[in-house]
């Protein structure tokens, strides 16, 4: 793991000096930036293995740069957000954040992210080296490319909605639950809530569906998750 290096941007000084303590405890190399002019240049020079990216910061919000960065790069991020604020949630993925952790959270719980939000990311290049095609409705994956089809246009899906869309449609017709679907694509060790899925739901089905508000494919059984129909 030492060749990890974390990209720490939080301008509260003493949780950004605990948050770089505890990754360094685990082996991780750390660069902390107070604000979004260093955040964005420290990005650029020392391409991080993953962020961690506070919402509310100076100069340039967290939300901002969320969307920076994934204009180029598909490392993973994960936002600090404050207590309550749903609304940043919802948009830093929608921005193309992986996750989030809500203030005030614990060590313990930010460690298991990265882990969890790392291995995730390894493990999607070394899918490189399984072949693996999937169809279903419109929709064909060729899952050792990482390219998607629908209706024969090659559309562009981040990692986790790949993961999620693959999941689907090697169980076409069953119902996935919403634990079933965390465990799978989030891993064991996720803590966050269920809106994740939902948002990420969402992302597919606007990329999927000739009509994203009635979904015809990706569909939602009520009360316990969804699943892939295609007939
Ligand atoms: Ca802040």
């Amino acid at each position: 793991m030492t060749d990890v290096r974390v990209l720490v941007i939080e301008d509260e000084e003493p949780l950004a000096d605990s948050i770089k303590y505890n990754l360094e405890l685990e082996g991780y190399g750390v660069d902390v930036a107070h604000g979004g002019n260093a955040g964005l240049r420290k990005f650029k020079e020392g391409d991080p293995s993953l962020v961690l990216l506070d919402v509310m910061l100076p100069e340039i919000s967290g939300l901002d740069l969320c969307r920076m960065f994934r204009a180029t790069s598909d490392v993973p991020i994960i936002m600090i957000t404050a207590r309550d604020s749903e609304a940043d949630k919802v948009a830093g993925l929608e921005l193309g954040a992986d996750d989030y952790v809500t203030k005030p959270f614990s060590m313990r719980e930010l460690l298991a992210r990265v882990r969890a939000n790392l291995r995730r990311h390894g493990m999607k290049e070394d899918f490189d080296f399984e072949s693996e095609v999937l169809s279903g409705g419109p929709v064909s994956m060729d899952v050792a490319r990482h390219e998607v089809e629908v209706a024969g246009e090659a559309v562009a899906l981040r990692p986790r909605e790949f993961e999620l869309l693959a999941t689907f449609l090697r169980n076409r017709g069953l119902l996935m639950t919403r634990d079933r679907l965390i465990t799978d694509v989030w891993g064991i060790d996720y803590f966050g809530d269920t809106k994740t899925l939902d948002v990420h739901i969402k992302r597919i089905r606007k990329k999927i569906e000739p009509d994203p508000k009635k979904p015809q494919y990706l569909v939602t059984v009520r009360g316990l998750g969804y699943k892939f129909v295609d007939d």
